[in-house]
């Protein structure tokens, strides 16, 4: 799509800056910061009975932790080392041996464990069952474990089968075939992790910029005027993303956050890879804009709303003109919508005064470059797609796309999140194009068989049919996931296990047990044993967030004996449910999927090229829309106007968020958030809105709605006035269930709460426990 190419790593300024220094003490002694090296000691001490296997996986593979992309320790942004603790903290997924049989002889054992214990008992050895009632799980054979899941998919249909796949180290390879062999079987019920995170950033970008991918490179970081991370904690999710934030910083560039929470990491940072940030820390953000919790739209509209009013008094001080007539449509409507809009209504929803976005404003307006990047704090929102519409608006008003330091960039958190959809592994999308028509017949010709025209579900949907009634014809009877721990990604846990309960036969695909597999099924739960990419024959690929196309080979070391190649364990199911057709499915090695991918997805062309250690390539080259150019039908970008969303809160609520502390998506590694000191079930709670509510710091408070409630301790951090912040998932309890965005059905992750001290929120209790018996005395005496 660009033709221009990626021109490689770059080499750091070290030279020191004291000006960028957090502080003067040493190392951040007495400070709340990570402690690197004690972690690093620590992950070494964990690997020890297979330290030169974990040393091959970092030296040579491609790091299966988040998508900033590494193969070995280099990267393609900067020369030097690239490791992080998430890397290593994942790292024992990767060398742990085999859970102790004994383990599999009480399932109530194993439910008395959280996930992290679970983790830590070792890998999934072999084939296992449990029905219903059963104390213990049954040993099955490769065998007998597909031949029933094979006969129940026989026996259903289609449209009651169900697939879904996490972003865990899996590989393009995998994603491709699962998807292919999903067809195959004559269903479009299937899904990624994406789902819950990222899908929103795609819709968006297709629909304002006909791309589903982020525009730029990490490069064009460096030396940007402005890189904005909006609802995006990347030093703590992609932590080696500091070291470019720092390279940006001594190249001048101007780092803003956009968050209700003022992230202590993305406020300094101890980059234990440059001797300066290692020794006095960096301070990495020059502003923060303390928005409220879903009022990003509003914020942006007051930036545009503010462009025209600067467009009035000067012609061209805020507006790419040029940019803006040659290159996107719907700049009248937009004009006009935020011309209607009051500042009073903008500064309620945002939560930010008229002078701070105002400033924002023409912070942009002043710069000639920018990049904005956003993660969760955008795309987990019942309105999501229109929010990153929105940053799309203001890249295009600005003209800040399709050249160098220029670009928006949906940071991915999980290294298979940006392959899986670009393999065809989502409900709406095929390998290559949308699931749409011409798309569908192009994908037929090439697979040999027909593809069913009717509009899978996402993997929520999926799950809520579960409750359907026994004869509905898309009744989930069968839901096969290749990890994933729904349990505790999902809203409204108690309806996810009692979903769980639902489905006739449930097949978890995995490499470690989690608290969603230990959940009954009715009549059956079925683990088979995977290999990680590191195991598979061949290698296998991802794709980074900057749509670099890794090759990570296969690496030597000890093997669980009886795991299996994901893409294998697909492709031999497929074959036993329709023996008579298994010829149109067949890959004899992962190197003829790879091949096959080049075909289906133009993009991925070279895939089939990628076969040493170091192989890869960025497709779409280094700036998608190069020159302005969209690669939709008049190559135009759309801009939209859009409306504030519904998001209000009455007298005395809350807007609550979920955010992450130390943990790898929903594995948690420690309790205790090194940035901030925060225990899991603490409660983020500005101090003034505390005060008023005469709560102190550490007090037991409760959070709680018509959902359900949190009970934890009030923590007093910089949060905006009026929203909260807790811990993803043990929040979760706090997210209605069913509640989806309409565009990418990503669940909504953000509510209104009431916060009570405990102890007050138990009186009113035993009061209104008290106040029901006179009901009932009342009622009986009738
Ligand atoms: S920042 Fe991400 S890609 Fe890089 S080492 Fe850490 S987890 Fe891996």
């Amino acid at each position: 799509m660009g033709k221009t190419k990626h021109t490689g790593p770059m080499k750091l300024n070290k030279k020191p800056q004291p000006s960028l220094w957090a502080g003067m003490t040493p190392m951040g002694i007495g400070k709340v910061k990570p402690k690197h090296i004690r972690d690093t000691m620590k992950v070494a001490w964990e690997n020890r009975d297979n330290a030169r296997y974990a040393y091959r996986i970092l030296t040579e593979g491609v790091c299966d932790g988040c998508a900033l992309g590494v193969s070995g320790l280099y990267d393609q942004t900067l020369k030097g080392p690239h490791l992080c603790t998430t890397r290593l903290n994942v790292l024992r997924l990767n060398t742990a041996p085999a859970i102790d049989d004994k383990w599999f002889e009480d399932v109530e054992q194993l439910r008395k464990m959280d996930s992290t214990q679970l983790r830590k008992l070792g890998r999934i050895p072999y084939p296992l069952s449990r029905k219903p009632g059963e104390k213990r799980f049954t040993r099955l054979t490769w065998d007998e474990a597909l031949n029933r899941i094979a006969a129940k998919m026989q026996a259903i249909d289609p449209k009651q089968l169900a697939f879904y796949l996490t972003a865990r180290g899996i590989t393009n390879e995998v994603y491709y075939t699962a998807a292919k062999v999903a067809r195959f079987l004559g269903t479009n019920n299937i899904d990624n992790a994406s789902r819950i995170c990222h899908s929103p950033s795609k819709t968006a970008l297709k629909r304002s910029l006909g791309i589903g991918a982020a525009s730029c490179s990490y490069k064009d970081w460096i030396g940007t005027d402005v890189l904005i991370f909006w609802g995006s904690v990347a030093a703590n999710n992609q932590p080696v993303s500091t070291k470019y934030m720092y390279a940006a910083k001594k190249a001048g560039t101007k780092i803003i956050m956009i968050n209700p929470y003022r992230e202590p990491s993305m406020e300094k940072y101890w980059i234990p890879s440059i001797a300066e940030s290692a020794l006095f820390g960096t301070k990495i953000v020059d502003d923060v804009y303390q928005v409220n919790i879903g009022g990003d739209i509003a914020f942006i509209n007051g930036v545009m709303k503010h462009w025209f009013e600067m467009e009035e008094q000067e012609k061209g001080s805020a507006i790419d003109h040029s940019f803006v007539k040659q290159h996107t449509k719907g700049v009248e409507q937009v004009e006009v919508h935020v011309g209607a809009l009051t500042w009073a209504e903008i500064e309620r929803s945002s939560g930010l005064s008229r002078e701070r976005i105002e400033e924002f404003a023409q912070l942009l307006a002043n710069s000639k470059s920018g990049v904005f990047i956003w993660s969760m704090g955008l795309t987990q929102h019942r309105f999501a797609t229109d929010n990153i519409s929105q940053v799309a608006n203001l890249a295009m008003l600005r003209g800040f796309l399709g050249r160098e330091h220029c670009g928006v960039m949906p940071i991915r958190g999980h290294s298979g999140v940006q392959g899986s959809g670009e393999m065809g592994a989502d409900p709406f999308v095929l390998s290559g194009g949308d699931f749409e028509p011409r798309n569908r017949e192009r994908m037929e010709k090439l697979w040999g068989f027909p593809i069913m025209d009717w509009q899978g579900d996402t993997v929520g949907q999926s799950l809520e049919n579960a409750h359907l009634h026994e004869e509905h014809e898309r009744k989930l009877k069968l839901f096969y996931t290749s990890g994933g721990n729904f349990l505790e990604t999902m809203p409204d846990p108690d309806f996810m296990q009692q979903t769980l309960e639902k489905i006739e036969l449930r097949v978890h695909q995995d490499i470690i047990l989690n608290t969603s597999t230990l959940v009954d099924a009715k009549e059956e739960v079925i683990i088979l044993p995977a290999m990680t990419r590191y195991e598979q024959p061949g290698g296998g690929t991802s794709t980074s967030t900057e749509r670099m196309v890794y090759f990570s080979p296969e690496i030597k070391g000890p093997r669980i004996e009886e795991a299996r190649s994901e893409w294998e364990i697909y492709i031999d199911l497929a074959g036993r449910v329709k023996p008579d057709k298994k010829e149109w499915i067949q890959f004899k090695t992962v190197a003829d999927i790879r091949a096959e991918i080049a075909q289906a997805n133009p993009n991925y062309d070279g895939i089939q090229h990628l076969t040493e250690k170091g192989d890869l390539f960025q497709w779409g080259g280094a700036w998608l829309c190069e020159d302005g150019v969209c690669p939709t039908e008049d190559g135009k970008g759309q801009l939209f106007a859009i409306d504030l969303p519904e998001n209000r809160r009455t007298e005395g609520q809350f807007f609550v968020t979920t955010r992450r502390g130390k943990q790898f998506n929903s594995m948690i590694y420690s309790e205790v958030d090194p940035f901030n000191d925060g225990d899991r079930y603490d409660i983020f709670i500005n101090e003034e809105d505390a005060r008023k509510l005469s709560i102190d710091e550490g007090v037991s408070v409760i959070a709680y709605n018509q959902y359900g409630q949190l009970q934890g301790r009030a923590k007093f951090e910089d949060v905006a006035n009026g929203n909260i912040a807790v811990y993803w998932p043990e929040g979760n309890s706090l997210l209605p269930k069913g509640v989806y965005e309409s565009h990418a059905k990503i669940p909504e992750y953000n509510s209104t709460v009431i916060v009570e001290r405990a102890d007050v929120f138990h009186a009113k209790k035993d009061q209104k426990y008290v106040e029901n018996r006179i009901a009932d005395l009342e009622m009986s005496a009738d």
